[in-house]
């Protein structure tokens, strides 16, 4: 039995995985095109804007899209156009990325945290429902990891209170739902186009609804408050939330090799899905996909962590093992977005409102979660099944070591106490 990367012995891995964002020739040629072009900003006609705004108005089956800066910028757009007012709630998941909940408390709304299905970490309905008061402006579904939440229970609780859907597919593009993209079944999708996301130029995002009359606010608000087509005067209040051009058409050719992509990485997370789940105490995130996830995302691979099939090895330790045997895990300390001191510590300058309607299941899967591909900066589950077993053959490593690693973390644990006593 080898020893541990993480105690000194020889990794599993030294070659490095895909990395993440990809590009190839059609982002160069893209770029010095708009460079050479001298427009490089703004909102016109015949832009690399409009051009990619129709684009994904296509790929998604969506009539209205507006990109913009950022999936926060996107999000913020959408609460306003739908007229969220200071001390109005709005409903999110507690475990999701904080942008989620921040865009509501940035517009003086108060996030109210409902809990997950741990089966697909995604707003559970039940929990949704019991969160909803006569303040409630808006539910925010996130379709976390690249996986749609169902839409069809949430639906259906949003239109029995006539409530609206922002979906959050920041993780998603490129996911469907019965055959429908995530974006495109609540009231506004919103996407993000960061460095991690499905489709990339380093910042960026996209507000898309089938509503008529929210596309021209939802438009104005991005560019100082400026209808679609006009200059002055300005009848709404409005941001400077515009994408530039460069970023567009990088956005442009990212648009157009995702599927590509989306394929290669269904076959890769379902190879690691079936493979992790044969070591003791690893369990993948979901366990089976529901028949109505016609497409993953698959921003990332998650799985959960049962330190008690592991000798007691915390999780950190588990990530930390892994990482140094070659294989790329997220590394931030994960928390529920009710824990995050905004919300949770009144005694913080920049405390927000927020209120708790249940938080137990992301609570609990926050300390059991790791997460391999983009959510880790890694494009690994673009690569081929023969490389991706190193994951597996890491993780055996790991789990055969577990003792070992019990009593070594025990006597680090010691010798880091011991200077102080
Ligand atoms: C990335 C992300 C956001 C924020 O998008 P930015 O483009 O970084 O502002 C919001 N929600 C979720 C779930 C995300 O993953």
């Amino acid at each position: 039995m080898s020893t541990l990367a993480l105690v000194g012995g020889p990794p599993v891995r030294t070659r490095p995985f895909h990395d993440w964002p990809q590009f190839d020739q059609a982002e160069l040629h893209a770029l010095t095109a708009v460079l050479e072009s001298r427009r490089w900003g703004g909102i016109h006609s015949q832009s690399q804007g409009q051009a990619l705004e129709r684009e994904l108005g296509d790929y998604l089956h969506v009539p209205h899209v507006a990109v913009v800066s950022s999936g926060t910028a996107g999000l913020m757009i959408a609460l306003r156009a739908l007229g969220l007012q200071p001390g109005d709630e709005v409903v999110v998941p507690a475990m999701t990325y904080v942008a989620t909940a921040t865009a509501v408390s940035l517009l003086g709304g108060v996030p109210v945290f409902a809990d997950i299905d741990p089966a697909t970490h995604t707003l559970a309905a039940s929990s949704t429902k019991s969160a909803l008061s006569d303040k409630t402006r808006a539910i925010i579904a996130v379709h976390l990891g690249g996986h749609p939440a169902d839409m069809d229970d949430l639906r259906a609780i949003a239109a029995e209170h006539d409530i609206p859907i922002i979906e959050d597919c920041a993780q998603s593009l490129g996911a469907t739902w019965n055959g429908a993209h995530t974006g495109t079944l609540g009231t506004i999708g919103v996407f993000s186009f960061a460095s991690t996301k499905n489709i990339s130029a380093g910042e960026g995002g996209a507000v898309v609804t089938p509503r008529d009359d929210l596309a021209a606010r939802i438009a104005a608000l991005r560019d100082h408050g400026r209808p679609p087509g006009t200059s002055s005067p300005h009848p709404h209040l409005g941001w400077n939330l515009r994408l530039s051009e460069f970023q567009a058409a990088i956005l442009r050719a990212q648009l157009a090799r995702m599927e590509h992509h989306t394929a290669a990485k269904e076959r890769g997370a379902i190879f690691l899905a079936a493979e992790l789940s044969t070591i003791p105490g690893l369990q993948p995130v979901p366990p089976a996909l529901d028949p109505r996830v016609t497409t993953h995302g698959r921003f990332s691979l998650a799985f959960t962590y049962d330190p008690k099939a592991f000798d007691d090895v915390p999780i950190d330790t588990f990530r930390a093992a892994l990482r140094a045997e070659g294989i790329p895990v997220g590394r931030g300390t994960l928390i529920p977005c009710s824990d995050e001191p905004i919300y949770a510590d009144p005694a913080n300058p920049d405390y927000a409102p927020a209120r708790v309607a249940a938080d137990t299941h992301a609570r609990n899967t926050c300390a059991r979660l790791v997460l391999l591909g983009q959510a880790a900066g890694s494009g690994m589950l673009l690569d081929e099944p023969t490389e991706l077993a190193d994951v597996t053959r890491a993780a055996e490593k790991i789990y055969n070591n577990r003792s070992r690693l019990h009593e070594d973390q025990r006597s680090r644990d010691q010798s880091r106490v011991s200077p102080d006593q």
